[in-house]
């Protein structure tokens, strides 16, 4: 802890205490950076779970970290997607299958509690990071510096600053980077349940009219849920008794698995998006939800974030191998190159999933079904759609 010490002079200054924030400062850390963390020390508290595909474990295990979150973590084997509509024309019933891929699992359930308590232990016990256990409250930036400051005035200096202080960044306000946002007709309801029949590792999607019903296997006999619903019935949803609730969900759920109980807080997320114009400025790079925010459909938020940091840390690494320094525009110009593509294909690929669920136009529900259909039927195309939900740029290498 850092609360003393009122000027810090390092090589990057990660601002921003959420998963990213965390494993970037960590990441950069752990590669000789000489990083400083302006985030309060205690983990934030996350009642959510979240889906991470293989690559993003792969980061969680290159930190050292994943051994301390695997035993709360359920590996996900098997995506169902089912068409939950009335409509006309309704999709066949999916599913896609690690096994088909030839790997155990697509990746794991994990609770984000523990994420977040492993990497601020991981983040303290660091050596190579300073943790500064505060907000910042100005930043500045030059062709030269990164200027980060502190309520209580405490001043961090570095060669590259990493934005990763959410959708509402003052770094990315203070560096003058433009955002586009927009909102959607929908309310993500969030809780964990039990059930008395065992989810066997499968994910279940009900695709509803008002959008995607999806159960994500935990460890036992647990699932969390994500009922994305118009506001008006996410908020009654919430503030129904438990017991009333638990069936209301069961019925939705079909009963697959078996009796519900709730067993945590309810929670409601309006669904947005959000991207900004670029991901870097002077000194400057962001990541996480400070570039890109899009609805919980396909579990592809932290993912994305993920691929964030692994791209910075190699631009990061390129530019060391070159002698240049970390946050000089090539290194940036590096990264921004390698983001924006990345970014704006997974924006619009979960717009158009998450519209094509709320829309009554026949040929978009027609589309869909098709896509549906051909994914049940032709092994290639599943197999390819299941590498690009995972990690873009994979789906054409046609392996087993
Ligand atoms: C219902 C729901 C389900 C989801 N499920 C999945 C999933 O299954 N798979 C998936 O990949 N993604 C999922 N996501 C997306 C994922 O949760 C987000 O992408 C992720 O939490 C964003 O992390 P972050 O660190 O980028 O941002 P945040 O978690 O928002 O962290 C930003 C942090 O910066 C801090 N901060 C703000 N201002 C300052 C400041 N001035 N100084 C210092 N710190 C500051 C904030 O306090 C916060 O801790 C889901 C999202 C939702 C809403």
């Amino acid at each position: 802890m850092a609360r003393a010490k009122k000027e810090i002079t390092c090589d990057a200054v990660v601002v921003g205490g959420g998963p990213s924030g965390r494993i970037t400062a960590l990441a950069l850390a752990k590669t000789g950076v000489k990083t400083a963390l302006v985030a309060p020390l205690d983990a934030p508290q996350d009642a959510r779970t979240t889906a991470l595909w293989k690559k993003s474990i792969d980061l969680l295990k290159d930190l050292g970290i994943w051994d301390d979150i695997l035993p709360t973590a359920e590996p996900l084997k098997t995506m169902r997607m089912i068409d939950g509509s009335k409509r006309l024309i309704r999709s066949p019933e999916t599913l896609f299958e690690s096994a088909e891929l030839g790997v155990e699992e697509f990746g794991y359930n994990i609770i984000n509690a523990e994420l977040n308590n492993v990497l601020a232990a991981a983040c303290s016990a660091e050596e190579n990071l300073t943790c500064v256990d505060d907000f910042a409250e100005n930043a500045a930036f030059s062709e030269e510096k990164a200027v980060i400051t502190t309520k209580p005035g405490t001043t961090v200096s570095a060669d590259l600053a990493v934005a990763a202080d959410g959708r509402n960044s003052l770094l990315r306000t203070s560096a003058g980077i433009e955002v586009k946002r927009w909102s959607y007709p929908q309310t993500a309801l969030v809780l964990n349940l039990e059930h008395t029949l065992p989810h066997r590792g499968i994910s279940t999607e009900f695709h509803t009219p008002t959008g995607p019903f999806t159960l994500v296997p935990l460890p036992g006999r647990q699932s969390s849920l994500v009922c994305v619903e118009t506001a008006e019935t996410a908020g009654r949803l919430k503030t129904m008794d438990k017991t009333l609730l638990a069936r209301e969900l069961e019925d939705r759920a079909r009963s697959i698995l078996g009796k519900f109980t709730v067993i945590s807080e309810p929670q409601t997320f309006p669904l947005s998006g959000m991207t900004a114009q670029s991901v870097i400025s002077d000194r400057l790079a962001l990541i996480g939800e400070t570039a890109h925010v899009f609805p919980p459909v396909g579990a592809q938020g932290l993912n994305l974030s993920m691929r964030d940091i692994a791209d910075l840390i190699s631009a990061v690494a390129a530019a060391q191998a070159k002698g240049l320094d970390i946050g000089s525009p090539e290194a940036l110009r590096t990264f921004e190159h390698k983001r924006m593509a990345d970014i704006r294909s997974r924006t619009n690929a979960v717009d158009i999933l998450n519209r094509s669920l709320l829309t009554d136009f026949l040929p978009v529900q027609a589309a869909r079904s098709a896509g549906m259909y051909l994914a049940g039927k032709i092994g290639p195309f599943r197999r390819l759609l299941m590498r690009e939900g995972m990690a873009p740029g994979t789906g054409f290498q046609l392996r087993p």
